[in-house]
């Protein structure tokens, strides 16, 4: 028997294999696990060549897997300074003034809604901590930026703008724009003029930032953008690098996509690297609760939020059959009750699928009716969540996202337990740079949600560590390959200093993580 690359003794093993959930040692072989047992069964794995790990006090689980997030787009999402901390206008203020300038440019991210106090976002409560700079602010929610009078000026946007897509321009009652340019396609106004970093530093931002990732315990990654050159990206760092998180990619389908289009989409799906690979299509059904954007049955506070991000919703539906008979799977960005129904919908239409179909999954569902709950398992369709959004939320529902639902709505925030009580497959996962990227914060958050969800009972230790890993396996159709620990399968493997099946919330938000492997490597050790 030739010698295993790796063996890793000395911790408990919890394998989320049915047919043997307890180990105590584990060999690694060429991207693989060879062989799971008792410590005595292993010993003959070992060869001159074996590096042994002892991982002695330690819970050896699954490699984590981050099933929502934005590693390579979120490199120019999250450039510039940090507004995450920002929580009202005089804070904001503070930021701005002292803010770095890029090519004269405040680039700035991570703002939270409820710093404008209630406010509409303007960019007349912000030019003058500017000092007339341009100025490029992305809301927290990825969704929609705020941009000065002299970035607005550089762009050449002076009015109103017409979008294929549920996109805008604010303005104001004279139709002067106020800044506050609303998804993708307003906001991809400002592209050309905005400073951006090389594509060398791009490249090596990624790697640092895939580094920090797998020092929280993430193997892989399901990545919901591959846009611009991310293709090139990628396979530029792996011509010297190796990454430290496996990436499993979604192109973006947006509407008014045509044949040339999804033809593109399709073909795409046999790109891939060493470690990463291009991975079923990401659509939109609506933007977020907390820009007026999300697709509810019944307006918001403010009369907004009935409309589909896609203008015709038959369209999205013919693009996802057009897409699932061609066997590629599909990630949709639903948070609002309308565009979830809808996805389902849409899903059922497609009528009975076999083994082996691909998947569908649903992102993000905020608020869901009950009458939802039972058609995912029904439907064979994953829910993808991300527990740590909770925390942008207040228990008393006096935050941006609450009082827009008003108290029904936002009294079925993030749904998690109800979606697993309901027998639904529940990928979990961070939105990194929507919020942080820590796999041990997703669990924790996952375990005792916070803010409006607090309400509502968290996810099991088991239900959470499954959301991470087994069930993050199946959302992605990977369920005979990965998310367990068993011969044959990805040797992704995440060591903690704690159990995370039995630990309380807090301990795992704190806990060690004293090695990560992903696809047979060490990408992280303490
Ligand atoms: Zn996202």
């Amino acid at each position: 028997m030739a010698a295993a690359d790796i063996v890793l003794t000395g911790a408990a093993v919890r394998t989320l294999d049915p047919s043997r959930p307890y180990a105590d040692a584990v060999a690694v072989k060429d991207g693989l696990i060879v062989a799971v047992g008792g410590a005595a069964d292993l010993r003959e794995w070992q060869g001159p060549g074996t590096e042994t790990v002892e991982l002695a006090g330690a819970t050896l689980v699954p490699g984590l897997t981050d099933a929502h997030s934005h590693p390579v787009w979120g490199l120019e999402l999250a450039s510039g300074t940090d507004l995450s901390a920002v929580t009202d206008l005089a804070a904001l203020r503070v930021a701005l003034r002292g803010a770095e300038r890029r090519e004269g440019w405040v680039l700035a991210w991570g703002l939270n809604h409820n710093a404008f106090g209630g406010r509409e976002p303007h960019h007349a409560l912000i030019e003058e901590a500017l000092d007339g700079a341009p100025a490029f602010i992305r809301l927290y929610d990825g969704h929609s930026v705020l941009v000065s009078a002299a970035g607005l000026r550089a762009a050449g946007i002076h009015g109103p703008r017409e979008f294929v897509q549920r996109a805008s321009v604010v303005c104001d009652a004279e139709g002067r724009p106020t800044g506050h340019l609303i998804e993708h396609a307003a906001m991809d106004l400002m592209t050309r003029v905005l400073p951006r970093a090389s594509f060398t530093e791009r490249g090596a931002r990624l790697l640092e930032l895939l580094s920090g990732m797998a020092a929280t315990g993430i193997a892989s990654a399901h990545v919901m953008d591959l846009g611009g050159d991310a293709l090139e990206l990628l396979a530029s760092v792996e011509e010297t690098a190796e990454l430290p998180v496996r990436l499993r990619l979604a192109p973006w389908c947006m509407p008014g996509a045509g044949d040339e289009e999804l033809e593109w989409l399709i073909a795409v799906q046999r790109e891939h690297g060493r470690d990463w690979r291009v991975g079923g299509v990401k659509l939109f059904m609506d933007g977020t609760v907390e820009g007026g954007t999300a697709w509810l049955e019944h307006a918001d506070c403010h009369g907004t939020g009935t409309d589909a991000f896609w203008p015709d919703p038959a369209a999205y539906s013919a693009a996802v059959h057009r897409l699932h008979h061609a066997g590629v799977g599909t990630a949709t960005h639903a948070i609002g009750d309308a565009a979830v129904r809808h996805v389902l919908d849409t899903v059922e239409a497609l009528g009975a699928r076999g083994a082996g179909a691909p998947v569908h999954r649903i992102e993000h569902i905020e608020t869901a009716p009950d009458d939802q709950l039972g058609r995912f398992a029904r439907l064979g369709v994953a829910a993808s969540m991300q527990p740590p959004h909770t925390a942008y939320t207040r228990a008393d529902h006096s935050d941006e996202w609450s009082k827009r639902l008003g108290p029904e709505r936002a009294a079925r925030a993030w749904r998690c337990r109800d979606l697993r009580d309901a027998g639904a497959v529940l990928a979990l996962g961070s939105d990194w740079p929507i919020a942080s990227y820590d796999a041990r914060r997703v669990l924790a958050t996952a375990l005792a949600p916070r803010g409006a969800a607090a309400g509502h009972g968290g996810l099991t230790g088991l239900m959470a560590l499954e959301g991470c890993t087994t069930h993050a396996a199946l959302a992605a159709g990977e369920s005979t390959t990965a998310g367990r620990i068993a011969v044959g399968y990805r040797a992704d493997l995440t060591a903690l200093g704690v159990d995370p099946v039995k630990a309380p919330a807090d301990e795992i938000a704190d806990a060690p993580v004293p090695l990560t492997i992903s696809s047979g490597r060490i990408t992280h050790r303490t």
